[in-house]
């Protein structure tokens, strides 16, 4: 049986492949959260190692003004001239690295730098003082150096705390997104779970509904369309045939001293001949039209409007295909094999008639090929 998606299960199935885009999407987004954090706490890193030599190359500067005042040697010079250099270089690269942390750039631009630039330009007039011989001043200020130190201790801690802070927010992030990450995938594949059992149950569901159907409009032994399935398309066609002014045409069959055959054989041998008999007349209709059980041994054959053969034509190929079962019929003198007797009756666009008539036109026509010997075909009146 073909089993086509019903409008609930195409729903399950466009949720189910919505929440599997979104959790593809999110996954995404958090793995970007956590790429992101990965590169803040990244970049700080060296923030952090040349923000954290800028004390120690400041009180290096300080200790070689501090020799050069006391010996006005030419080493405390050179040491004072190659810690000025890195100085610079360790600024450049912070002032590289800077821009992507707001508060760190203020604090490097607004008071690391100008304390800095205020040192070097007491250290080079404390230089220029001693070159040009004047030691006693440049003695007695000496200590205005440690003063800056002192100073610059504090801007160290507060860029201190700015890195920590970057860095411990970054993880905290990182934490977040992953814990975030791993609700949203066990919420994503437990919603996924109980939509696909939904989906599954009404496959299911589906199925034996469309089973039912099948049932409710199937015969249970020959499995040929039974009567309700019958009446509902004789209704539909009947209402298009007078609509479109085309023939219908109908046949019913009955099959001959089938009691007989029944006392003869049995009731089972009976069914076993229903069954083949009903499958002869279905195969010998072909796709000329529709043949459903009529009743317990009678059938009805309903030919489509716009039909290949005429219905006697057909009548009379069904009738020859239940004689080549060759089904022995022992009892039934004397043809002593099974046969059906079938009334044809047609339905003409320019006769108005009602549906009931076709069927007691079909009727007689059978009674009459019955009375006139069985196994034939009689056709009745035009309705
Ligand atoms: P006729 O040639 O005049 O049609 O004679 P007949 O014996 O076939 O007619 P009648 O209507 O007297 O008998 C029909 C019999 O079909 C009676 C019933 O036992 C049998 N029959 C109806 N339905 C079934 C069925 O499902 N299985 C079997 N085995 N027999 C059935
Ligand atoms: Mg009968
Ligand atoms: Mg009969």
């Amino acid at each position: 049986m073909k089993t086509k998606f019903s409008l609930l299960q195409r729903y399950l199935l466009i949720s189910l492949m919505a929440l599997f885009l979104t959790s593809i999407w999110s996954y995404s987004a958090f793995q970007n959260i956590e790429r992101e954090n990965r590169r803040i706490v990244e970049e700080a890193i060296p923030i952090a190692n040349a923000a954290s030599e800028l004390l120690r190359l400041l009180l290096d500067q300080e200790l070689s003004v501090r020799g050069y005042t006391y010996n006005q040697d030419a080493l405390s010079l050179e040491q004072y001239e190659a810690t000025k250099r890195s100085l610079t270089e360790t600024i450049h690269v912070i002032r590289e690295l800077d821009h992507r942390h707001p508060i760190m750039q203020e604090l490097i631009r607004d008071e690391a730098l100008p304390l800095i630039r205020q040192m070097e330009t007491f250290h080079e007039s404390q230089i220029e003082l001693i070159k040009a011989g004047d030691v006693l001043t440049a003695n007695a200020r000496r200590y205005s150096g440690t003063d800056y130190i002192n100073q610059f201790r504090d801007v160290d801690a507060a860029i201190r705390e700015d890195i920590d802070n970057i860095i411990q927010q970054a993880s905290l992030r990182s934490d977040n997104a992953s814990s975030s990450a791993k609700w949203v995938i066990v919420i994503v594949v437990g919603i996924a779970l109980l939509l696909l059992m939904t989906f599954m149950h009404t496959f299911r569901l589906e199925r034996s509904k469309q089973a039912l159907i099948h049932r409710s409009l199937h015969d249970a032994l020959t499995g040929i369309w039974n009567r309700r399935a019958f009446d509902e398309r004789f209704e539909r066609m009947w209402d298009e045939a007078t609509e479109t002014g085309d023939a219908l045409a109908l046949l019913l069959l009955d099959i001959d001293a089938f009691k007989i055959y029944n006392d003869t054989y049995g009731h089972l041998a009976g069914d076993a001949c229903l069954e083949r008999v009903a499958h002869a007349i279905d195969k010998a209709v072909g796709t000329d039209g529709m043949t459903a059980r009529y009743g317990g041994e009678e059938f009805a054959v309903l030919l489509k409007p716009r039909h290949a053969r005429q219905p006697k034509e057909i009548a009379e190929r069904i009738r020859q295909a239940v004689l080549k079962l060759n089904i022995p019929h022992e009892g039934y003198h004397p043809l002593r094999k099974v046969s059906v007797s079938i009334g044809v009756a047609e339905h003409l666009p320019v006769a108005d008639g009602v549906k009931t008539d076709l069927v007691e036109a079909a009727d007689q026509a059978l009674y009459q090929a019955k009375r006139s010997g069985r196994n034939r075909v009689s056709i009745g009146k035009a309705v």
